[in-house]
């Protein structure tokens, strides 16, 4: 029963969420911009800690196999006064929120154009993504997980 009442509260508090944060390995076959420029040290936001129970595609990995994190972000994204859009196809809500290794921040709209933010970094996004409690070994899973 405790297992069961804890998995209720766990996707409870990630329903109330506007997304997930995710983990993706370095070896992700998805080519993201600057990607294989990555050299710097993880974040400490790649350090969560998973329950033992998990199965081991669940765990986080070390901070060395993370790639990025993303969380999905539903509501217009103001940064500074400005809605932000997308320069190819000017949508302004339901982005996938990228923050990289670099402590860079890119915007994926719904339909897959990527672009950096410059005016948001790791700080911003760790304020508003909630603990990594997921980690997907592609960029694809994770992009399919969160509904893109
Ligand atoms: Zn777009």
């Amino acid at each position: 029963m405790f297992f069961r009442r804890a998995r209720e509260d766990r996707a409870f508090r990630e329903a109330q969420r506007a997304g997930f944060a995710l983990l993706l390995r370095l070896q992700a076959t998805q080519p993201w911009p600057d990607f294989s420029q990555q050299t710097a040290p993880a974040p400490a936001a790649g350090e969560a800690v998973a329950p033992d129970f998990l199965p081991p595609d669940l765990r986080v990995p070390s901070g060395q196999e993370v790639a990025g994190v993303m969380m999905r972000w539903l509501q217009p994204l103001v940064i500074d006064g400005d809605v932000r859009t997308c320069p190819e196809c000017g949508a302004y809500r339901d982005w996938i929120v990228f923050c990289l290794r670099d402590d860079s921040v890119w915007l994926r709209c719904r339909a897959g154009h990527e672009t950096k933010e410059p005016g948001l970094g790791a700080a911003w996004f760790n304020r508003h993504s909630g603990p990594v409690d997921r980690f997907h070994p592609t960029l694809e899973e994770g992009l399919r997980h969160l509904g893109h």
